[in-house]
């Protein structure tokens, strides 16, 4: 029974240290890792739910796509009013 919980443990272990260096290895934030220009998220509701520390994203001036590491922004935190336009009489 020992050993089965050794080898349990070692293939857990296994399987934690490549879901990080594989997490790690991944591009961060919006910007192109060939061009460096911003991106254009990709909306994925299985992947947003499963892992919203990831994020889909293309780029529209080279054409790669693929997953990077989510960044949070100043601007995504704090949810900001649409700002209308005030009419004003002339
Ligand atoms: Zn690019």
């Amino acid at each position: 029974m020992l050993v089965v919980v050794v080898l349990l443990v070692t293939v857990l272990l296994r399987v934690a240290i490549v879901t990080a260096v594989v997490y790690l290895l991944l591009p961060q934030g919006a910007l192109c890792p060939h061009c460096n220009l911003e991106m254009v998220a990709i909306r994925n509701r299985v992947l947003d739910r499963l892992v919203p520390v990831l994020q889909r994203r293309w780029c529209l001036e080279c054409g790669w796509n693929g997953v990077v590491r989510r960044v949070r922004t100043a601007r995504a935190r704090t949810r900001q009013r649409p700002t209308v336009p005030r009419w004003t009489p002339r």
